[in-house]
């Protein structure tokens, strides 16, 4: 391992610290509320009748508030976990709250803006007073006195979380869809209202979204819990504000921090837009600051054999390497001015070194040259080396939100020249590699921010281009993944690829979103099946035709209705109550309120809404309302089969005949033959 500075021996140290095991325990309330309808802890009418916990120590418990009367002995006999049964509201409560105190942690899934306002409210109009001694409301959160409230749905929710330390593997934020993702779990629905129930279910129900919520901290050796805990110490912040602040507010403390251990003074935001406040160039793409990431034309046509090389975490590179920080952009030295940012009178400091570039440089440093490394170290024990991936993912983390976050006009650091100068500097070194690419014989056939597609390169060549970027420009070129072939169309950010390990990529990828009906998605993969089986130009060919045969096979079934209904179903979750869309009315919410209508209830934010597009007045109806296939909108699926598979076809050159409801090639646009010759 190479040399490392003292600042990152301290950074090491302080990250590298094992974490403790911190005693836990997740609870979980069930209010008993008539036909569905929400409680609302501003207006706690409803009894609680349901705490579940379950502790990291082991402990699962049910506790359950007799409000029917009518538990008897074998509802509260189960292999899993214990119940305790009471004749009071109160009686349950206070249980509850004895058996948490004795962990400094509470977990939950939703406990600030429900479970645990919710005990408090419900607490108080009981006459249970104490209850204010355990649970403290906050501006935006609730606490408990005695230790730390994490509300798992705040940390899973952050969007860099979900992005950078899950890579998007859940979509809707409900601990049914996170559990799926992350856990292989399916939370339990209840069949119907709790007045129509049995207790024995109920209780079984309550106590499954407790277990879940626990395995949430738990699942990969805690890695949600050592991930908190790592971001703490990188962010100088408290794990409550760890798991309810943004990655913006992260990096602020810690920013703020560099300023205090070096005694700078912590400017105004209004302060730093008293410098120079200059842009160069216009940014295209509207609602944006400044100049977006250059994209250049790519080749269209298909390209065998294609290596992607890219820059190594572009941005935070070159912070660290231009020395970019809000106070050395324009800063007031006179001989720094002659340090030009390309194309532009922005100027950067030589004499000192910036603090949004040394917190740059040192994150990156640490991420790749010590915790990637010692995360793939077959010498070092499997736990410890897991633990090492986790600080990995967290330093990703913060590494791919900075330039975002340094691009903010909300960022308390925010200035403008300074985010510019990233961007120009970016769009510079991406210029010039091409140009020495170009020179040295190698053909780039597409390029997007921080990455070029080169066909067919000569493995010589690619490495003298590597050493030359390293050597003039202290950046890092890499290999990224290198594609059997792509398929390039005219448009940018338009393509797809199969790797050499057989992996599809497809800009966009709309055939993966979540609410495509399982028979669209279903031949949108068979597509990519199909593509996948490709080993050169006389195959490609065959299998086009073989897509368009499926295309048209699909909108025969779909005319034909010889599909069933489960397979046309489109999912999608109700974010508000139903009442709540007063501008306009999605299609789900029409369905929504059919289903409200129809079974005399009302839906929940987070509810399900099951739809079919059907060929009534509304366009759409809830699934249980749709009693025959005949009702079913044939033409608006074939129509979202063909915007599903939009992206592939057109980069396929495939046109579909909305009259005619076939697929062609497209003549128009491209013969083929002369779509082959490139
Ligand atoms: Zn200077």
């Amino acid at each position: 391992m190479k040399e490392i500075s003292e600042e990152e021996r301290k950074w090491l140290e302080r990250l590298a610290e094992p974490v403790a095991e911190l005693k836990h325990i997740a609870l979980d309330i069930e209010v008993y509320n008539p036909k569905g309808v929400m409680p609302q802890p501003e207006n706690p009418e409803y009894p609680i009748f349901i705490i579940s916990l379950c502790g990291s120590d082991g402990l699962k418990k049910v506790l359950v508030y007799n409000l029917r009367g009518d538990i008897k002995e074998e509802d509260i006999e189960f292999d899993k976990f214990e119940v305790e049964v009471f004749e009071d509201e109160i009686s349950l409560i206070r249980r509850a709250l004895d058996i948490i105190r004795d962990y400094p942690i509470l977990i939950t899934f939703n406990g600030d803006s429900f479970d645990l306002p919710y005990i408090l409210a419900r607490s108080k109009r009981l006459g249970f007073m104490e209850v204010g001694d355990y649970i403290e409301r906050g501006k935006n959160e609730f606490r408990i006195s005695w230790g730390i409230h994490i509300d798992l749905y705040k940390f899973f929710k952050n969007v860099s979380i979900k992005t950078y330390a899950f890579s998007g593997a859940y979509d809707v934020i409900s601990l049914g869809s996170i559990a799926r993702a992350l856990i292989n779990k399916d939370k339990k629905e209840l069949p119907g209202y709790f007045d129509d129930l049995p207790m024995k279910d109920i209780i079984e129900y309550g106590y499954n979204d407790a277990e879940i919520t626990l395995e949430l901290t738990q699942f990969n050796d805690n890695l949600v819990m050592k991930l908190i805990v790592i971001i703490s110490r990188i962010s100088n912040m408290t794990i409550d504000d760890v798991t309810r602040l943004s990655v913006s507010n992260w990096i602020r403390n810690r920013i703020f921090y560099l300023h205090r251990i070096k005694n700078y003074l912590i400017p105004r935001p209004d302060e730093i837009r008293e410098k120079k406040w200059v842009r160069h160039f216009q940014p295209v793409t509207k609602g944006k600051k400044y100049v977006g990431a250059l994209v250049i034309d790519p080749k269209p046509g298909i390209h065998f054999n294609v290596v992607v090389v890219d820059f190594a975490s572009l941005y935070p590179s070159i912070l660290k390497e231009y020395n970019i920080s809000y106070e050395t952009v324009n800063c007031p030295h006179k001989e720094c001015m002659s340090n030009l940012v390309p194309e532009t009178t922005t100027w950067i400091c030589s004499r000192k070194k910036g603090l949004i570039s040394e917190f740059a440089g040192i994150i990156r440093d640490i991420r790749v040259n010590v915790f990637k490394r010692l995360s793939k170290d077959e010498n070092i024990p499997k736990a410890q080396r897991e633990f090492y991936g986790v600080i990995q993912r967290a330093l990703k983390v913060i590494i791919n939100a900075l330039y975002g976050v340094i691009g903010a006009d909300t960022f308390q650091f925010y200035y403008l020249p300074a985010a510019e100068a990233v961007t120009l500097y970016g769009r510079y070194v991406i210029k010039k590699a091409i140009e020495k690419a170009d020179e040295m014989g190698l053909e780039v056939i597409y390029g997007d921010t921080d990455s070029l597609f080169i066909k067919n390169p000569d493995v010589e060549k690619l490495d003298n281009l590597v050493t030359y970027i390293k050597d003039r420009y202290r950046l890092q070129l890499e290999i990224d993944k290198i594609y059997k072939y792509t398929v390039l169309s005219s448009r940018k950010k338009n393509y797809f690829g199969i790797t050499d390990n057989g992996i599809v990529d497809i800009k966009g990828l709309m055939g993966k979103k979540s609410n495509t009906p399982p028979y669209i998605r279903d031949i949108f993969y068979q597509i990519l099946d199909k593509l996948r089986t490709v080993e050169d130009i006389g195959q490609f060919k065959v299998v086009k035709n073989d897509i368009i045969k499926i295309i048209n096979e699909a909108e025969s079934k779909l005319i034909s209705k010889d599909i069933p209904l489960e397979e046309l179903v489109i999912t999608v979750t109700l974010s508000k109550k139903t009442d709540q869309y007063t501008k306009t009315t999605p299609q789900h919410v029409k369905a929504a309120r059919m289903l409200e209508r129809a079974l005399g209830i009302k839906l929940q934010p987070g509810h399900m809404i099951r739809i079919i597009k059907t060929k009534n007045s509304e366009g759409v109806a809830p699934i249980e309302l749709v009693k025959s296939l005949d009702q079913v909108d044939s033409k608006k699926y074939i129509e979202l089969l063909h915007s599903t598979l939009e992206q592939i076809l057109e980069v396929l050159e495939i046109k579909v005949n909305r009259r005619r409801k076939i697929a062609t090639i497209d003549e128009n646009r491209m013969s083929l033959d002369k779509f082959f010759k490139f």
